[in-house]
C-alpha cells in the first residue's frame, strides 16, 4: 500500500483530490467546492476532508499514503510549502504554511507546487506529452498559465518561470488583469475576454452571450457559456474567441522561438473545450511568427481531463 500517493488540485471553485498507484492509475477520487468564506485554514480543512474521502475510496487511510502533492494557485513555494498571494481563494492575500498544516492533518508528507506547472508535468509523464522530451504547456482558462519541461526536467527558473500569459504581444496594448499592458492574457484570458465582452455590449454591440449566461444561471462568462454562445452563432463571441486565439498563437510562437520545444500542450478550461475546434487557427497564427518555420512543434491537447491537475500534483511525491 505504500506505493499509493495522493494528489490535490486546489482551484478557485473546486478542490479535486485523487489517490493514484505507482503507474498513475486512479484508485480513488473526491471533490469538494472550494470554501468561499473564511480563510486559508478553512480551505486547508476542506482539502483534508476531500483527500481523506479519496483515500477511503481507494481503501486506505491518508496516513498510509507515501505522500500527498498539492497543485496550488498563487506563489507556491516548493521548498517551504508556503503559499502566498492566492488571490482567488478567500482571504489569502498573505502567506500560509499550507504544506505544514496539511502534513499534520493528513499524517503524511506533503509537497506543494504551482497548479499549472504540476498539471503540465502530469501531461509530460502520463498524458499528451509522454512521447516528448521537452514541452511547453499553455493553460488557457480564466488566466493563461504555463509550464515548461526541458530535457526531461521541469524548468521552474527561480520559482516563477512559465508565465506565458504575461508575454507581451502588443506594447501599450490592452490592460491585463496583472495591471500591466499588452500581455497575452489581456486578450486571451477568460476574465479579460469577459471584461471586453461587457465593454462592447455596453457600447451597443449586439450579443446574446449575456442572455445565455443568465439562462444558464451564471453570473459570469464560464467556459460553457462561451461554448453555448459560439454554438448559437453569436458574432461577438466568435470574434473574441478568434482574437484570443490570434494572440495565443503570437505568444506561443515567441516562446517556441526561445525554447524550441518538441511539443506544445494546450490545456485549461477553454483550452480543453476549444482546443480541437481552434487548433488549425492557432497553428496558422503561430506559424506566422516562427523564426524557424520548417520544424514546428507538435501541437497537442491535454489528455488527462478533469483529474489532470490532481494526478500531476501526486507526482510531486515519489512513491
Ligand atoms: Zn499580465
Amino acid at each position: 500500500m505504500a506505493a499509493l500517493r495522493g494528489g490535490i488540485d486546489l482551484g478557485g471553485t473546486k478542490i479535486q483530490t485523487v489517490v493514484v498507484a505507482e503507474d498513475g492509475a486512479v484508485r480513488g477520487e473526491a471533490r469538494q467546492p472550494t470554501p468561499t468564506k473564511g480563510g486559508p485554514a478553512d480551505v486547508a480543512h476542506a482539502m483534508e476532508d476531500a483527500l481523506r474521502e479519496a483515500a477511503s475510496a481507494a481503501g486506505v487511510k491518508s496516513e498510509e499514503l507515501s505522500g500527498v502533492g498539492v497543485g496550488s494557485p498563487g506563489d507556491a513555494n516548493g521548498e517551504t510549502g508556503v503559499v502566498s498571494g492566492a488571490r482567488n481563494l478567500p482571504d489569502w492575500e498573505g502567506s500560509f504554511a499550507l504544506g505544514e498544516e496539511l502534513s499534520k492533518a493528513l499524517g503524511t508528507k506533503v509537497r506543494i507546487g504551482n497548479d499549472v506547472q504540476v498539471a503540465v508535468e502530469g501531461e509530460y509523464a502520463l498524458g499528451a506529452g509522454r512521447q516528448h522530451d521537452s514541452l511547453l504547456g499553455v493553460w488557457w482558462g480564466t488566466g493563461v498559465g504555463g509550464g515548461i519541461v526541458l530535457a526531461g526536467k521541469p524548468w521552474l527558473g527561480r520559482g516563477a518561470a512559465g508565465e506565458i500569459g504575461h508575454i507581451v504581444v502588443k506594447r501599450n496594448g490592452a490592460r491585463c488583469p496583472c495591471g500591466r499592458r499588452g500581455c497575452m492574457e489581456a486578450y486571451a484570458g477568460r476574465a479579460a475576454m469577459e471584461a471586453k465582452a461587457r465593454h462592447e455590449h455596453a457600447q451597443g454591440v449586439e450579443t446574446d452571450i449575456f442572455k445565455i449566461m443568465e439562462k444558464r444561471g451564471k453570473d459570469r462568462l464560464t467556459s460553457s457559456v462561451w461554448e453555448h454562445a459560439l454554438r448559437e452563432g453569436d458574432a461577438l463571441t466568435d470574434s473574441l474567441l478568434r482574437r484570443a486565439v490570434r494572440y495565443l498563437g503570437t505568444g506561443i510562437a515567441s516562446a517556441v522561438n526561445l525554447l524550441d520545444v518538441e511539443a506544445v500542450v494546450i490545456g485549461g478550461g477553454l483550452g480543453v473545450r476549444f482546443g480541437d475546434r481552434f487548433m488549425d487557427h492557432l497553428t496558422t497564427e503561430m506559424h506566422k511568427h516562427l523564426f524557424v518555420d520548417d520544424n514546428p512543434p507538435h501541437m497537442q491537447i491535454a489528455e488527462l481531463g478533469d483529474l489532470g491537475g490532481a494526478i500531476g500534483a501526486s507526482l510531486l511525491v515519489g512513491s
